[in-house]
């Protein structure tokens, strides 16, 4: 069975891309474009990490990941913050909200699944480890 991500961004550009990225891999990515539609999908589907854009439209990302971290079942879900902010304190407010990681934009195709499977509480596909 395939790893599910959750993908909240709401430029479509970007969930493009870090969607092939991440299928390309192996993984079962779920997108969402908005901040509730990412927290309802999380709850029906438990991925195994979410990929979370900053600046969304009515919920920020903040807020996003402090609402999933209410819920007891998703509270082990890696959320990784993902944004083109480069405001001091920006990662910093980041981890406040919840998140463990934070990753920049522009999305580099070259390390972000690398960056992606560092947050990752379980082994990627085709990485299992050899006994
Ligand atoms: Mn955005």
């Amino acid at each position: 069975m395939k790893i599910k991500i959750l993908v909240i961004e709401d430029n479509k550009q970007n969930l493009y891309l870090a969607s092939f990225i991440l299928e390309k891999h192996g993984y079962m990515v779920l997108q969402a474009r908005d901040g509730r539609t990412g927290i309802r999908l999380a709850r029906q589907e438990k991925p195994a990490l979410i990929l979370l854009d900053i600046q969304l439209p009515e919920m920020d990302g903040y807020a996003v990941a402090q609402e999933l971290k209410r819920y007891p079942a998703l509270n082990n879900i890696p959320i990784v913050a993902v944004t083109s902010y480069a405001m001091p304190g920006d990662r910093e407010k980041a981890l406040a909200s919840g998140c463990i990681g934070y990753l920049e934009k522009p999305i580099n195709p070259d390390t972000f699944v690398s960056d992606v499977e560092k947050h990752l509480p379980i082994q990627p596909p085709g990485k299992e480890a050899v006994s």
